[in-house]
């Protein structure tokens, strides 16, 4: 994307992805933080960490607990976001095969790695998935709170994951595990939008937005979408904010939105009532519309300009759209083929016709999510029943290469060249740091500082005159 004249509409994206982790088969037990340290003996081993940045500028690490992540490095468009996103999947795939063959030494042969893209596991603890927004400083948080967070409660319709819960199918994996809608906490209350600032960028100018109310998706239809839709409403909430630009989003603050949140869950029609701010109601469908239709109209003025806010915007909106409608005719099949909650809907309905077994069904539920060793979310795409967005080669490029629009590829080639030399070197989202004959450190202020500086170079060449002299002995 393109400075706009005007506001600059960059932005930046990323998303953290919390996995789940199980075993199945062997002799004996083995706690699921067993098979998350599995997962990381062989980068351990190489790094003494399980906090690692990666060529492809992300961050793979297991905090305490048993749930290895993956952080994507920053991103200029959804789909490039998308794309890394994809990649962490087959990083989490090929780490599982990893930890298959170093416990079948404990366990014995036939044992197999579960690794689940979802947010809640068996115990009934739930693990995030988190949207990362670049937001310019001024956009107050009470101005989120009331015009985002409504945004973002009733996209589950087409952006939940859907989960066979004690009371039905909701829509979504999360809804009943947030209450707070904005807070700087996330143990005691759990919040919807976290406001802890850490901008990882120059805090002047910018916050960096961490949602965290969503469910991890299989779709790439929905990831890449959710992130073009939140993308859009954040644009038009900063064109008010910074050129009084109105959007009209106001009338829909929530009266409760840990309420509503549930409340959409547990409503596959999308028209449930909803309490507004002030005393009346809308369903989640007035107020996706409600959204759409701003959204719609920006793009519509900005014209052939729309491709330097969104890539696609035309897309974006189409499909959002059709959401929208196929909820209203009351067709939720229609959304099966790229909506996860529909996806595994049709699943579970046809398995239960065939066999009404609630334990098979919960294993199905789990089974869509598993990117190690599940089967049905890939057959539905082999069957061209999931619609997909990146190509398969695309996505094992994007396991070790970087963005190229933003400070990720310098993290990124850092990584490359500092892990082929012996000498020591860590990094984080700002920073670079070697120490070979000297110690040389570099900050990555700017997340949309692509290329080189003076310091980068030298830095840089320092790795080089290394390779060459380890390569000369
Ligand atoms: P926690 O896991 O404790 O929630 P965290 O959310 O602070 O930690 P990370 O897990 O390190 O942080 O992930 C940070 C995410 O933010 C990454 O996906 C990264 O690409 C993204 N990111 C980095 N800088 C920015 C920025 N300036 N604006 C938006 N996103 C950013
Ligand atoms: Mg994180
Ligand atoms: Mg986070």
């Amino acid at each position: 994307m393109h400075q706009a004249p005007g506001i600059d509409h960059r932005r930046i994206f990323g998303i953290e992805t919390e996995y789940g982790v199980s075993l199945t088969g062997g002799d004996g037990a083995c706690s699921a933080g067993q098979v998350a340290m599995a997962m990381f003996h062989r980068l351990v081993e190489q790094h003494r960490s399980t906090n690692i940045y990666l060529s492809n500028g992300a961050r793979l690490y297991l905090d305490v607990g048993s749930h290895p992540e993956y952080a994507t490095a920053e991103a200029l468009t959804p789909m490039d976001a998308l794309e890394q996103d994809l990649a962490g999947e087959r990083i989490m795939a090929d780490l599982a095969r990893e930890a298959c063959s170093v416990l079948a030494d404990m366990l014995g042969p036939g044992v197999t790695v579960h690794v689940f893209k979802n947010n809640v596991d068996a115990q009934g603890h739930s693990f995030g998935c988190h949207e990362n927004y670049l937001l310019r400083r001024q956009v107050p948080l009470d101005v989120v709170k009331e015009q985002l967070v409504p945004f973002l409660v009733t996209r589950q319709l087409f952006a939940g994951a859907g989960r066979l819960g004690e009371a039905g199918y909701q829509l979504s994996q999360r809804a009943d595990f947030l209450d707070e809608a904005v807070s700087s906490a996330t143990t005691r209350a759990r919040p919807m939008v976290n406001t802890r600032d850490e901008p990882h960028a120059d805090p002047d100018r910018y916050r960096r937005l961490h949602v965290i109310l969503g469910d991890s998706n299989r779709s790439q239809t929905v990831t890449w979408l959710k992130l073009a839709t939140t993308h859009l409403v954040l644009s038009l909430i900063e064109e008010e904010v910074l050129s009084g630009r109105p959007h009209g989003f106001g009338a829909c603050a929530l009266a409760n939105p840990g309420e509503a949140m549930r409340a959409t869950s547990r409503d596959m029609t999308g028209r449930a009532s909803l309490d507004m701010e002030g005393g009346r109601v809308m369903s989640a469908l007035d107020i996706q519309r409600r959204y759409w239709e701003g959204c719609r109209a920006y793009v519509d003025e900005l014209g052939d300009q729309a491709d330097t806010v969104l890539p696609m915007a035309d897309e974006a909106l189409g499909l959002w759209r059709s959401a929208l409608d196929a909820l209203d005719d009351g067709h939720w099949e229609a959304l099966a083929s790229w909506v996860d909650w529909a996806a595994k809907l049709r699943l579970l309905n046809a398995e239960a016709a065939r066999d009404a077994d609630i334990f098979k069904a919960r294993r199905l539920d789990l089974d869509y999510h598993d990117v190690a060793a599940g089967r049905s979310y890939g057959a539905l795409v082999d069957h061209g029943m999931m619609d997909t967005l990146v190509d398969v080669n695309r996505i094992r490029e994007a396991v070790r290469r970087p963005p190229q629009t933003t400070r990720a590829r310098l993290r990124g080639d850092f990584v490359s060249k500092a892990e082929a030399t012996a000498l020591s070197w860590s990094c984080d989202w700002t920073h670079l740091v070697v120490k070979g004959t000297h110690r040389h450190e570099v900050t990555l202020m700017d997340p949309f500082a692509c290329d080189p500086d003076e310091s980068y170079r030298a830095l840089s060449e320092e790795l080089d005159r290394e390779r060459t002299r380890q390569d000369s002995v």
